[in-house]
């Protein structure tokens, strides 16, 4: 099971005074883990395509496809491409999925089967002992009428109705958030 990042409650300085949400930041995902030590740093491991997307200035060393990458926190701020977030979560892929979610299926657009599969490589993952998905190709094969393809997927719902491929939907994260400013005691500044 992977895990994302979702960063939140974003401003452009640490010291900025903040009367609202301000900034809602990226999805970092999908990672193998997010570690924080100390309430110094925060660490994240997650594939090469993954870590490059997110970090393209960064120096990360890769290994079997992997690599790791430590934020260092500053003051309680996790900073991330010249913004300061306050608050991050980490949730599985299931909690991005904002309410009303539509899942969706492959299918063949010639046969209408469900049944295609794409080519796929996998690299031995030595922390958690099994077979990782590293990436999939576009190259699709249906398994029914035996088409191969980059470009033979029709997306459809569940209940079999046209849909959008869910790759042009962004994630919207449905995570429990509080009232601005709610633990702010009285009439102390709030800077969070
Ligand atoms: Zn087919």
């Amino acid at each position: 099971m992977s895990v994302y990042l979702y960063l939140f409650h974003g401003r452009d300085s640490i010291d900025q005074d903040m009367d609202g949400w301000g900034c809602e930041g990226p999805t970092i995902g999908p990672l193998s883990y997010v570690h924080t030590t100390y309430g110094g740093e925060v660490k994240l491991r997650g594939a090469r395509d993954v870590m490059e997307r997110f970090f393209p200035n960064t120096e990360i060393h890769f290994h079997d496809g992997f690599g790791e990458h430590a934020i260092q926190l500053a003051a309680d701020c996790l900073p991330h491409d010249g913004k300061f977030y306050g608050d991050w979560s980490v949730c599985t892929a299931a909690a991005l999925r904002p309410r009303g979610f539509q899942r969706v299926k492959p299918v063949c657009d010639a046969c209408g089967s469900d049944n295609v599969t794409r080519d796929a490589v996998a690299v031995w993952d030595q922390d958690t002992q099994a077979w990782t998905l590293l990436s999939t190709y576009d190259c699709t094969t249906c398994q029914e009428c035996e088409r191969e393809s980059d470009d033979l997927i029709d997306w459809k719902s569940l209940d079999g109705t046209v849909a959008s491929d869910p790759a042009h939907i962004a994630p919207t994260a449905d995570l429990p958030i509080v009232a601005p400013h709610a633990a702010c005691p009285g009439d102390m500044p709030c800077r969070a």
